[in-house]
């Protein structure tokens, strides 16, 4: 089944989808985007975005994305849930496969962000889900009350999912495999001086305890320095080491890079060597991977997306 020829498709109602069809919408392009399997992206499950200018108290994560939403939909973006299977860029309109139906689009915007990476430690998949392994701190945390559980990394996610934790938790380890955080200082001494948190610094995951009995029962971790093992007793294990860009069914029609980040052409952030295709957001940027940054890249698609079809046209 084909559809009509679609001015341009967003990919991704993250932060950077979100704000390319604002854009696009309010340039009159009526826009339509298409959301996966995680509608609003990354920031629905953080608890409070403190860095995102003009709110100076900080903002709900899930709440600044529903805003984002809803002013997308002020302006007569179109919204349809959908997985992309594979694409045709090399046919004019593109086209974009989600089962049995192909989308034709003048131009896309792809801002399908980045997912949780995974230590890939034995007894990690097993327990993963309900069974004591996560990647969400803000989904998972009151799961945990009053009861130990770990965080491993080392940056401004790991800092963070720690502290959130402290809410609920009558213990967080944070396993880091070096001897100082990556994270930003503020989130850096914060996380350091709580006195619900302890560090366990130079020490890399081994294996998660518990597969036996179906649930998590402690975190095994090596002493890099000492080669010593021990077990941390853990109930809960919270995976916080950067992400994977989610390039997969478009990485053949585009170029990536060596990690698998979308590869901008010279001279511009959001232009692919495709015309026409442009991307946004953290599967294209694994330098700043901010909110601010991924909406910024969400309004020079839509900016590029606009002149482009405008020069097509003349
Ligand atoms: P990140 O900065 O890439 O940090 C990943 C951490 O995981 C690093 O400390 C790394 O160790 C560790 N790590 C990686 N692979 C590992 C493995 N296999 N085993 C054990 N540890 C491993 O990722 P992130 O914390 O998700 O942050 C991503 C970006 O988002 C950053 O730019 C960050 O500033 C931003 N962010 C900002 C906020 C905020 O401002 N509120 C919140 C969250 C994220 P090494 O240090 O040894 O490399």
């Amino acid at each position: 089944m084909s559809s009509p020829i679609e001015n341009v498709v967003v990919i991704g109602t993250g932060c950077a989808g979100l704000t390319a069809a604002i854009y696009t919408a309010r340039a009159n392009l009526n826009p339509l985007i298409i959301e996966g399997t995680q509608p609003g992206g990354q920031l629905t499950t953080t608890s409070e975005v403190e860095n995102f200018p003009g709110f100076p108290e900080g903002v709900d994560g899930f709440m600044l994305m529903d805003n984002l939403r809803k002013q997308a939909t002020r302006f007569g973006t179109r919204f349809e849930q959908a997985r992309i299977d594979s694409v045709d860029f090399t046919s004019t309109p593109r086209k974009l496969v989600c089962g049995d139906r192909t989308i034709l689009a003048k131009t896309v915007i792809i801002a399908t962000g980045a997912s949780p990476r995974m230590t890939g430690i034995p007894g990690e998949k097993e327990l993963f889900g309900g069974k004591g392994v996560t990647t969400c701190a803000t989904c998972d945390g009151a799961f945990y009350r009053n009861m130990e559980v770990a965080v491993i990394g080392g940056g401004d996610s790991a800092a963070e999912e720690a502290l959130f934790l402290t809410r609920f938790a009558s213990k967080v380890y944070l396993v880091h495999r070096r001897g100082e955080l990556r994270a930003s200082k503020i989130m850096a001494d914060r996380a350091t001086s709580h006195e619900k948190i302890e560090m366990v610094w130079n020490s890399v995951p081994v294996s998660v305890e518990g597969v036996e009995e179906d649930s998590v029962s402690g975190l095994k971790v090596k002493n890099s320095q000492t080669n010593e093992e021990s077990t941390l007793p853990v109930k809960g294990i919270f995976v916080a080491i950067g992400h994977l860009p989610n390039t997969g069914p478009f990485a053949e029609a585009v170029d990536v890079d060596d990690e698998g980040y979308f590869k901008p052409s010279v001279g511009s952030q959001v232009q692919t060597n495709i015309p026409g295709v442009y991307v946004a957001g953290d599967c294209a940027d694994h330098v700043y991977r901010q909110a601010i940054t991924a909406a910024g890249m969400g309004c020079q698609a839509a900016i590029e997306t606009e002149r482009w079809l405008a020069e097509q046209e003349a």
